[in-house]
C-alpha cells in the first residue's frame, strides 16, 4: 500500500499515520517520488486502505498488488527519465551507451572514446573492477582506469558509466564516474544494492544471469528504498539450455518491463550473445521493441582486448549500427540524435539576449500537434517549446528573436512538399540549423464513449485528410472540417461534449486532452513520413554537417540546370533532393531547391561554391546541418 500524504502535511499528522502502521506491525518506508511524500507500507496494519485515505493529511492511497511497490507504475503511471548530465534515460531520444569492455590504458582508451562518440554514442563505458570469471584473467585497471574514464568525460564531454563490485569502491566511484554500474552476477548482492542506492548517482542495473523479472524489479526496488530513483534497467541475456546463442536476450521483457514499472530499460547485445556478428541484428531489435537504449561494446583492434573481445564491434561495424537505428529509431517514435551531446552544450546551456535561461523553439499549432512533437524529439525536454499560429508567424518569431529556434514541416512523405514554407525559407534570412523525420500515424479520436456510427463532423488539418483518404471514403457522409493543426482539432471537440463529432490526429494530443482513439492508424499508407527542418537565425557549432539545403536559380538556355547539376555530378556530391518553386512575379521562371548529403560549408567545397556561383544567376546555402 502507498500512502501519499498532502504537501502540507504537518509532522503530528505524519507521525499518527506512522504510529497506526507500527502498531499494525506493518514494514514501512517514508520515501520521496517527483516532489511528493509517500509512506509505502507492506500489508494494511489491519485496517483497510480507506482507514487510512480518512486520516488527516492523507491525499489519497494506492493499493500495490505487487512486491514490489516503489517501482511499480501504479506508483508512478508516467515514464520516469533519469538524467545522466544532459543525457535522458527514457524519453524520446535513445540513449547508446558503448565503450571498451575493460579501460585497458590511456590511448587505446581515447581513442576509441573518439570514435564512438564521432558515431553517435551519448555516454561511454569501461570497466575498471572487472568481475571476471577466471581468478586468473584481467581484474581491471582499478583507480588508474577510472582517472582515464574522467579525462575521456573531460575530452569528449561523454558522461560515463563503470562497474562497481564492492561498496568499498564507493568513495572512488563518487569522485569520477557518472552511472554506477551493478553487473548481472551482483544483481542480488543486496549488501551493494543498498550502498549504491545510498550513493545516490544513477545506477545502471543489469539483470542476473538466472533472475526472474521479479527478482530483477526487487533488486531496483532495494535501490529506490535507500531514496534513489534513478535506477536504469539493462536486459543482457539469461541462461537457457541453448549454447548457440550464449545467453539468450530475452527482448520480450522490454514489454513486460515498460508495463510493470516506470523505470526506463536498456539492452546490452554484446554480453547477451557474446560474439560480435549477433550484437547489430539484437541492437536493431532491441530498438524496435522499444528500448530506451543501448550498451555496446566497441573496441578498436579486439584481437588484443583483455576482455570481450570476441563480442566488441569494430568502430566501423559501430558507426554502420547506428545509422541503422537512426532509420529504426522513428517507426516507434523515438530518435537518434548525433548531434545530443553538442546540443546540449550549444542550446540548452546558452542565455537569450533577454536574459532569459534556456531557449525557445516556436512550432505551429497547439501542444500535441506533430509540430510539437517534432521539437520535442529534436530538443528533448530542455528547450521551451512557443506555439505560434501560422508559418509566417513562424518565421517572423525567429527573424525578431522572440524565439530562437522554429520547427518547419517541409515535406509529407504521401502529400508532398509544403510549399509556402519553400517561400518563406527564400524569403526570411534565417538558417537551416538540422533536421528530423516522424512517422505520423493517425487516429479517430472522440470523448470516450462515442460510438463511430453516430459521428457526423470530422476536424483536423486538410494535408491530414488528404493522407487518411481511404478510410475517409468509406464514411463518405462525415462533414470535413479544416482547422490549423491537428492538436486544435482534438482541442475542439473536447470543449464541447457533442458525440457526433470527432478529430483525426496523433496519439499525444488525445492523451493531453483526455479523449480516446476510437481506431487507430487510420493513415492510408503506414509508410507515412513528414520530415521537419530547424530553422535558426545561426548554425549550431559543431553541427553534424551531413547534409546542406541550397536554392539558385539558373538563366533560361538550353542546359542551364544541367550545368549545375554536373558540378555535383563531377564533385561526386550525392543530390538527395530537388524542388522546383515558381518565382513571384516571373512567370514561368523558377527557383530550385537542392538538399546535398555533403557539408557545403566546409573549406573543401569553397572551389564547388565558386564553381556554382559561376552558373547560376542566384545562389543562397540555407543550411550545413
Ligand atoms: C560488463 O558490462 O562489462 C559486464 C561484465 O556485464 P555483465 O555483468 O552483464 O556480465
Ligand atoms: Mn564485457
Amino acid at each position: 500500500m502507498l500512502i501519499i500524504l498532502e504537501p502540507d502535511v504537518t509532522p503530528q499528522q505524519k507521525n499518527a499515520i506512522l504510529s497506526v502502521l507500527r502498531e499494525g506491525n506493518a514494514i514501512y518506508r517514508e520515501i520521496t517520488d517527483a516532489g511528493q511524500n509517500i509512506i509505502g507500507a507492506t500489508g494494511t496494519a489491519g485496517h483497510d486502505p480507506a482507514y487510512f485515505e480518512k486520516m488527516a493529511g492523507v491525499a489519497r492511497v494506492v493499493p500495490v498488488e505487487t512486491a514490489f511497490k516503489l517501482v511499480s507504475r501504479q506508483l508512478h503511471p508516467e515514464d520516469s527519465r533519469v538524467m545522466v548530465g544532459d543525457v535522458s534515460v527514457g524519453g524520446e531520444r535513445i540513449v547508446v551507451i558503448a565503450g571498451p569492455c575493460a579501460v585497458e590504458g590511456r590511448e587505446r582508451t581515447m581513442a576509441i572514446a573518439k570514435d564512438v562518440r564521432r558515431y553517435g554514442a551519448v555516454l561511454f563505458r569501461g570497466g575498471a573492477f572487472k568481475p571476471r570469471t577466471s581468478p586468473y584473467s584481467f581484474q581491471g585497471m582499478g583507480e588508474e582506469g577510472l582517472k582515464i574514464l574522467a579525462e575521456v568525460k573531460q575530452v569528449y564531454g561523454m558522461p560515463v558509466v563503470t562497474e562497481i563490485t564492492t561498496p568499498a569502491q564507493a568513495d572512488l566511484i563518487m569522485k569520477y564516474v557518472d552511472v554506477v554500474q551493478i553487473g548481472a552476477r551482483n544483481m542480488q548482492n543486496f549488501e551493494l544494492l543498498k550502498s549504491v542506492g545510498r550513493l545516490g548517482k544513477p545506477v545502471l542495473l543489469k539483470r542476473g544471469l538466472s533472475a526472474t523479472i521479479e527478482e530483477w524489479l526487487m533488486s531496483a526496488e532495494y535501490i529506490l528504498a535507500e531514496g534513489n530513483d534513478k535506477v536504469i534497467l539493462c536486459e543482457r541475456g539469461i541462461r537457457t539450455f541453448e549454447p548457440y546463442t550464449r545467453n539468450t536476450l530475452d527482448l520480450s521483457a522490454i514489454p513486460v518491463i515498460k508495463k510493470l514499472t516506470h523505470l526506463p530499460v536498456i539492452i546490452d547485445p554484446s554480453h547477451a550473445t557474446g560474439s560480435r556478428e549477433k550484437v547489430s541484428p539484437m541492437a536493431r531489435a532491441a530498438i524496435a521493441a522499444g528500448a530506451d537504449g543501448l550498451m555496446i561494446e566497441v573496441h578498436n583492434d579486439p584481437d588484443s582486448a583483455t576482455s570481450d573481445g570476441a563480442q566488441s564491434l569494430y568502430p566501423a561495424q559501430f558507426g554502420q549500427l547506428m545509422r541503422d537505428l537512426y532509420v529504426i529509431a522513428p517507426l516507434v517514435d523515438k530518435q537518434v540524435d548525433f548531434g545530443y551531446l553538442d546540443k546540449a552544450s550549444n542550446v540548452v546551456h546558452t542565455v537569450r539576449s533577454d536574459g532569459e535561461k534556456g531557449r525557445k523553439a516556436a512550432f505551429l499549432g497547439d501542444v500535441g500537434s506533430f509540430s510539437h512533437k517534432a521539437c520535442l524529439q529534436f530538443f528533448g525536454n530542455q528547450v521551451k517549446p512557443l506555439p505560434v499560429d501560422s508559418f509566417r508567424g513562424l518565421f517572423e518569431a525567429v527573424k525578431t528573436e522572440a524565439s530562437d529556434f522554429g520547427v518547419v514541416p517541409l515535406e509529407n512523405s504521401l502529400a508532398g512538399s509544403v510549399h509556402e514554407n519553400y517561400d518563406l525559407l527564400l524569403e526570411y534570412d534565417l538558417r537551416i540549423v538540422g533536421e528530423i523525420t516522424l512517422r505520423i500515424r493517425h487516429n479517430l479520436i472522440g470523448h470516450p464513449g462515442t460510438k463511430v456510427a453516430d459521428i457526423r463532423r470530422i476536424y483536423s488539418h486538410p494535408q491530414v485528410f488528404q493522407q487518411c483518404r481511404q478510410f475517409l471514403e468509406r464514411h463518405g457522409d462525415w462533414d470535413l472540417v479544416s482547422v490549423t493543426d491537428t492538436a486544435r482539432a482534438v482541442r475542439n471537440i473536447s470543449e464541447k461534449n457533442d458525440k457526433t463529432e470527432a478529430a483525426i490526429a496523433g496519439r499525444e494530443s488525445a492523451e493531453i486532452f483526455g479523449m480516446t482513439l476510437l481506431e487507430e492508424s487510420i493513415e492510408t499508407n503506414p509508410m507515412n513520413f513528414t520530415r521537419f527542418v530547424i530553422i535558426g537565425r545561426e548554425s549550431l557549432k559543431n553541427g553534424s554537417g551531413k547534409k546542406s539545403s541550397m536554392v539558385f536559380s539558373t538563366g533560361n538556355q538550353p542546359g542551364a540546370l544541367f550545368g549545375v547539376l554536373k558540378i555535383f555530378a563531377d564533385n561526386q556530391i550525392n543530390l538527395v533532393k530537388l524542388e522546383s518553386r515558381p518565382i513571384h512575379g516571373k512567370p514561368w521562371e523558377y527557383m530550385f531547391y537542392v538538399d546535398l548529403e555533403v557539408d557545403m560549408e566546409k573549406p573543401d567545397f569553397a572551389g564547388v561554391q565558386k564553381q556554382l556561383s559561376g552558373s547560376v544567376e542566384y545562389l543562397k546555402i540555407l543550411g550545413s546541418y
